[in-house]
């Protein structure tokens, strides 16, 4: 499906839309240039499942795991890996462990990640239009 939002807030209600459909070992990829909405759409999907408090961007860090109401979920930013070597994918792994995983700047990934049952691509349409589409793998 695909959608084209006008705010922030806007999308984060489509990801929570889709969080609703997710389930525990369910991985998510976002794509999308810098500044398109990453981490807005993983914050309105953590925040659907019931995570409470900020959501942000791990960029300088490995990843975030949040608790939600009924689940875990992991947001991971692979913004700085070219590929992941098996160090790498050792310190991820924990990540994917009874958790539902968004992953954002997934291509660094493509090889070594579990294979995603959702992929969202976010596009820049000008000021804050921005064009989403939601593909299930
Ligand atoms: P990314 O993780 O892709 O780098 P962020 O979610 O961190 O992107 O930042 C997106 C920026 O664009 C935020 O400042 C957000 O407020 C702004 N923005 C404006 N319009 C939208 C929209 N329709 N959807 C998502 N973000 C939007
Ligand atoms: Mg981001």
């Amino acid at each position: 499906m695909t959608r084209t939002t006008t705010s922030p807030g806007e999308t984060e209600a489509l990801a929570a839309e889709l969080a609703e459909r997710l389930a525990t070992g369910d991985v998510v990829t976002v794509s999308g240039e810098l500044g398109s909405g990453k981490t807005t759409f993983v914050r309105g999907a953590c925040h659907g499942l019931g995570v409470d408090g900020p959501v942000t961007s791990p960029t300088f860090t490995i990843g975030h795991r949040y608790r939600g109401r009924n689940v875990d979920v992991s947001h991971l930013d692979l913004y700085r890996f070219r590929g992941l070597s098996a160090a790498e994918w050792g310190d991820l792994e924990p990540y994917f462990d009874d958790a539902i995983v968004f992953v954002e700047w997934p291509e660094a990934g493509e090889d070594a990640l579990p294979p995603p049952r959702f992929a969202v691509r976010i596009e820049h349409r000008g000021s804050d239009s921005r064009f989403v589409s939601i593909d299930e793998c």
